[in-house]
């Protein structure tokens, strides 16, 4: 459209709004204005554009004016005061600012059907609810006319209403929408905020962390012609690109190369008892072992309960993928239904097995039960079945695996997908029925199954069969680990990902096209359209996209997002050069940083109130991490009580000290060799103990998730490190295990001595030692430590047995007067190297401070759902109730508020706002003391956790327990 056009549209839009002024009639307060809105229509496809004068002293922020349809087929109406322009070019809107001194209001809109049409515009004003400013009628007329500029200026409006509801350009249709549609209208794209974050993070589909909703994101922006590569992939598509050739066979590449450890030598002698479920489950495959249904339904709480919310918490994401519902929802197996059959003795054990651990995205996941009543087990599962076919949508089927005869129920969106058979006293129902042939086949020894294999019969000489400590035992094999690394597992997976990639693509340009066209649109037509780009996404093992009629897009051979095909389902026979390249460069890499033995992983859980899980480190050899720790403490385990450990402790860390360690210290070598100080009277247990208070400063939840990350990316790791973080200007106290309190007593003065500067140094840095009045007879030391103008004072004393060491004279004090009421924790007492616990109970002045902070955690977590609510809502025109159903349908995942509010379009700012957490612009947050949130129930339902390391004959046996309070 040329420029002079432009200037002709806009002094047109002049003339029609002075003829709409002449007609306006005022009704109640709202005056009513006759308009000839300028119209663009081409076959079902209308335009309009009314421009009018507002009322002297209309607000007119863009959220203020808020267009309401009484009557004709309007949709996608936006209406905004002139700042934000009437015309698309510069010139034509200095003219209209020469014409009009006034505020001016632009309101454009798509319509259906021609007709006659009226629209309310309201008006919002800080803190006032909406009202009526004025209602437009006007009439909209048959036939097609050509007025190209109206409909650029609804686009434009479109843009603006969009960037505005995601001004950081957070959300992928955003993205999305001003990269294809915006070209369209002859726009360029206008996205704020940070779009680096897309690109500085390239899409790694062979890192060793997947997180697959954040890889899809920038995925689409490869898509787009605007992504990143990383530097590993950039030299591995040009050493591809140099290959040349028509690929790679898959049995070419090779995994990792790192050895197992001789399981067979260190099996010597011992024969352990196994489940006998583990006889059908193949080596290379992920077990959890149930010795009853009950405690699989407590764990599944649990995992609900932390996995649904802490968890989620510490990842800052308020994303539910409601991957129980959908897994049991497959299986046709609900929780009340196991529990029956388990108390009705149809069933006596039961475990899961699976390939991968990609529930979130869709995976196999099969269940094997030990029969009792095998009759009455089929009776009732046909009985589900029945009720998929009937109220699922879903077709029976009968299948022969290696001669026997199995049924099954499956949709064709494999929202049901449930295999089984029965065999003998075992039934295994399955989503996949790949899957359940090889349970066939390692049953019948044709693949190597766990009961063969070495590394989990030698696990189970470490966590016996039967332990009265073991409720749920989960077992990651050697072989498996090996798999989930292997060329195989990890190019199907890579393929999965950029299908999933280019599903969410398509799935962006149909709830644009389904708002535009205001009907589901076919593959075809997006295509033929230019919904998906100039570029069309093409699946990377060749499957067909298609979209169903409930608008959710799907391919041929990977299915749909969230319930994607299984990685081992879908033939891998051949990968591209590039694929071959980009694994070998990861081989490289693990090769590199992963030098150390594959670990097979055995988990003991142990269920009710107090929760405890176990699993064994074997033996790590030439890691420093696992030397050092040995050195510190010995490789024995010692005796780690919770002796003077104060009530009002928060966080204690113990440990049992190896002399062989501590006489080559520094600290002891200076002390004994310059000092001549003798240090006989010292023993084996040392502790580093936190007190409740006041804390002055706390370190963000970003500084929380780095640590996190560096630790290595285990969620609970944020938590422990932020409680230790936040307690550095804690009251802390030291305490030292003594085998002679009297010359331990002795040795105070001369200790704080030799801590203090050596001859020569100048007056900045000065100790100064004495004793204060004796408390309760027993006498207690000061030493006052001074660098320059900071001054730390240190109290020390003999309590019991302990050399106690203080930053506060209190603690010592309150320390001597329970040792003579015999008050204090719990004396417990653990076999172990190190403990450290962390006494919840006992958080009192440290709550508020740590509530705080999990309501702000919550709040930053809920807000990262508001760029997409707010383009549902306010961009689509979306109802609030159908937030999350929309939102599952496009990116396989519900958003929700952590504290339990609701999403929606506040009616007195415009602006969308969770119900609770308020707007990206007006945050707020419930008071401290509201304890109603999930999260914080949870966290405050727990009295104490403790985890132990302790060396064992076999490994290092770490030991996590969680104590949850009485009365839940
Ligand atoms: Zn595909
Ligand atoms: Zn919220």
């Amino acid at each position: 459209m040329s420029r002079r056009m432009i200037i002709a549209v806009a002094v047109c839009t002049l003339l029609v709004v002075s003829l709409a002024a002449v007609a306006a009639v005022t009704t109640g307060g709202a005056p009513s204005v006759t308009v000839t809105p300028q119209v663009h229509r081409n076959g079902d496809q209308g335009y309009f554009r009314i421009v009018v004068q507002l009322p002297h002293g209309a607000p007119t922020a863009p959220p203020a004016l808020v267009p309401h349809v009484d009557e004709g087929d309007l949709y996608l109406v936006n209406a905004l005061a002139a700042q934000t322009g009437n015309d698309v070019d510069d010139e034509a809107e200095e003219e209209g600012d020469g014409a009009h001194t006034g505020q001016e209001m632009t309101v454009t809109g798509r319509f259906g059907h021609p007709g006659p049409a009226r629209l309310t515009i309201l008006a919002r004003s800080a803190g006032g609810s909406p009202k009526p400013l004025m209602t437009l009628a006007f009439n909209l007329p048959e036939g097609d006319s050509a007025n190209p500029g109206v409909r650029t200026e609804w686009a434009r409006q479109q843009q603006i209403v969009l960037s505005s509801a995601d001004p950081e350009a957070r959300d992928s249709f955003n993205h999305y929408w001003q990269r294809v549609i915006a070209p369209q209208y002859g726009l360029a794209k206008s996205i704020g905020g940070d779009t680096a974050r897309f690109r500085s993070e390239p899409p790694d589909l062979y890192s060793i962390f997947t997180g697959a909703a954040a890889i899809q994101e920038s995925l689409q922006l490869e898509l787009l012609g605007e992504g990143a590569q990383s530097p590993v992939q950039q030299k591995a598509i040009k050493k591809a690109k140099e290959g040349g050739g028509d690929g790679v066979p898959l049995s070419a590449l090779t995994g990792p190369a790192v050895k197992s450890h001789p399981f067979r030598e260190m099996l010597k002698g011992k024969s352990p008892q196994l489940p006998a479920l583990a006889a059908s489950i193949p080596t290379d495959q992920y077990a959890v072992f149930f010795s009853d249904i009950k405690k699989e339904i407590e764990l599944a709480d649990l995992m609900d309960e932390w996995g649904g919310n802490l968890l989620r918490q510490m990842e800052t994401s308020a994303r539910d993928f409601r991957v129980r519902e959908k897994v049991s929802g497959q299986l046709c197996l609900e929780n009340s239904w196991l529990t029956k059959l388990f108390g009705d003795r149809v069933v006596t054990a039961m475990a899961f097995t699976g390939n991968d651990p990609f529930l979130k995205e869709g995976t196999d996941f099969t269940i094997l039960f030990a029969l009792k009543d095998r009759e009455r087990f089929r009776k009732q599962l046909e009985k589900r079945y029945a009720e998929a076919v009937a109220g699922r949508g879903a077709a029976r089927s009968e299948f022969t695996v290696a001669g026997k005869r199995g049924m099954a129920v499956v949709s064709p969106d494999r929202r049901v997908s449930s295999y089984t058979l029965i065999l003998g006293d075992m039934a295994v129902v399955s989503t996949s029925r790949p899957a359940l042939e090889r349970i066939v086949a390692a049953g019948e020894k044709r693949l190597p199954s766990l009961a063969e294999a070495d590394d989990f019969r030698y696990m189970r000489t470490i966590f016996p069969q039967n332990a009265p400590e073991e409720d749920v035992f989960i077992y990651l094999s050697d072989p498996h680990i090996r798999a989930l690394v292997g060329p195989r597992w990890k190019i199907g997976e890579a393929r999965r990902m950029r299908c999933a990639g280019n599903m969410a693509l398509i799935a962006n340009a149909r709830l644009w096209f389904k708002a535009e066209r205001r009907r589901e649109p076919t593959f075809t037509e997006l295509a033929a359209g230019g919904y998906l780009g100039k570029k069309l996404p093409v699946c990377p093992d060749h499957g067909e996209y298609a979209i169903d009629k409930n608008g959710e897009p799907a391919c041929s051979l990977h299915n749909r997002p969230g319930f994607l095909t299984p990685v081992g389902e879908v033939p891998l026979e051949r990968v591209t050069s590039e694929e071959a390249a980009q694994y070998r460069a990861f081989v490289e890499n693990y090769n590199r940083y992963w030098t150390q033995f594959f670990d097979p992983i055995g988990i003991r859980v142990k269920m009710g109130q107090d929760i405890r899980i176990q699993t064994c480190i074997l033996p790590l050899i030439e890691n420093s991490w696992y030397d050092g720790l040995a050195a510190f403490s010995g490789r024995n385990p010692g005796n780690l009580a919770e002796t003077a450990v104060l009530p009002r402790t928060v966080v204690s860390l113990r440990g049992h000290m190896a002399p062989e360690w501590l006489t080559k210290t520094d600290l002891v070598r200076h002390l004994t060799e310059q000092n001549g100080l003798s240090l006989d009277w010292l023993g084996d247990e040392v502790a580093l103990n936190l007190c409740d208070g006041q804390v002055l400063f706390t370190l963000g939840g970003r500084a929380m998730g780095m640590l996190g990350q560096e630790v290595g990316r285990s969620s609970l790791e944020p938590l422990v490190i932020g409680y230790l973080a936040s307690a550095l200007n804690l009251p802390t106290y030291l305490t030292v295990k003594v085998n002679d309190p009297r010359q331990a007593v002795e040795a105070i003065p001369r200790l704080f001595h030799a801590l203090g500067p050596q001859h020569g140094r100048g007056d900045d840095f000065a100790i100064e030692t004495y004793s204060l009045e004796d408390h309760r007879g027993r006498p207690l030391y000061v030493a006052n430590f001074t660098l320059f103008v900071v001054k730390l004072r240190l109290y020390a004393a003999v309590v019991g047995d302990r050399l106690v060491i203080a930053s506060r004279r209190d603690v010592i004090t309150d320390l001597m007067d329970a040792a003579t009421k015999k008050q204090g924790k719990s004396g417990a007492q653990h076999e172990g190297n190190m403990e450290l616990s962390v006494y919840r109970s006992a958080f009192k002045e440290l709550a508020e401070v740590v509530n705080l902070g999990w309501q702000e955690d919550q709040r930053h977590a809920c807000q990262q759902n508001l760029p997409l609510a707010a383009i549902m809502l306010k961009g689509l025109g979306m109802p609030e109730d159908s937030l999350s159903k929309a939102t599952f349908s496009l990116r396989g995942y519900q958003p929700y508020c952590p504290a339990g509010g609701r999403y929606i379009v506040d009616p007195q700012t415009g602006a969308v706002a969770c119900t609770v957490h308020g707007s990206r612009s007006r945050p707020r947050q419930p008071a401290v003391g509201d304890e109603s949130s999930p999260t914080l129930k949870l966290v405050n339902s727990l009295e104490k956790v403790n985890a132990r390391l302790a060396f064992t004959p076999e490994g290092l046996m770490t030991t996590l327990e969680i104590r949850r309070k009485s009365g839940r």
